[in-house]
């Protein structure tokens, strides 16, 4: 399973990071990127830097995407 935020409409309140840190981080700008591997996928972030999930956090990372206000995290299915 993949992930990806779409930076453009991200608002910024950071429910994601509070629901599965592991995956998602809020960065200096305000916004949230996806990391992978601990590194943050930020260079130019959106579906250019899909995050690949890891074992167990799949729910996580789709609870996350469904509670997103900004309706702008997205899940991929391998
Ligand atoms: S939950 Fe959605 S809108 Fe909120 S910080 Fe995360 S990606 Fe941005």
């Amino acid at each position: 399973m993949k992930v990806w935020i779409d930076q453009d409409l991200c608002t910024g309140d950071g429910l994601c990071e509070e629901i599965c840190p592991d995956v998602f981080t809020l960065q200096d700008d305000g916004i949230a990127y996806v990391k992978q591997d601990g590194i943050v996928c930020d260079n130019p972030g959106g579906s250019a830097q899909k995050a690949q999930v890891p074992a167990g956090l799949e729910d996580a990372v789709k609870e996350a995407s469904g509670e997103c206000p900004g309706e702008c995290i997205f899940v991929e299915f391998d």
